[in-house]
């Protein structure tokens, strides 16, 4: 996904949102329909409304001092869990570089 579709949302939410629409990371912008792209908005403003809740609002906030997601570490999908099986659907979530982020996806859940 490119940055500029989704702009400052970070790294984690980022990767759960995709998870939640069941979005691909590596789909091109214009390839997602309509109905998906609202999918994606309400799954934005779904984490992010449970952050703020829950008072990550802020990356930092959202991660324990050594670096590991802290807050929601039993909440998340797919960030940080590379290798480790998808909890939807059991096959092995994958990871790659785009861009400037790592991004985190299962093969089964997102297209
Ligand atoms: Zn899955």
């Amino acid at each position: 996904m490119d940055q500029r579709t989704v702009v400052g949302v970070g790294n984690i939410y980022a990767a759960e949102s995709l998870f939640r629409a069941g979005i691909h990371p590596l789909r091109p912008a214009g390839a997602i329909s309509l109905a998906r792209y609202r999918r994606l908005g309400d799954a934005i403003k779904a984490i992010l409304g449970h952050a703020i809740e829950r008072g990550g609002t802020t990356l930092r906030d959202f991660l324990a001092p050594d670096g590991a997601p802290g807050y929601f570490e039993q909440e998340l999908w797919v960030y940080g869990r590379e290798g480790e099986s998808c909890r939807a659907c059991g096959r092995a979530l994958r990871s790659a570089r785009i861009g400037q982020r790592a991004s985190v996806w299962c093969p089964g859940c997102q297209r």
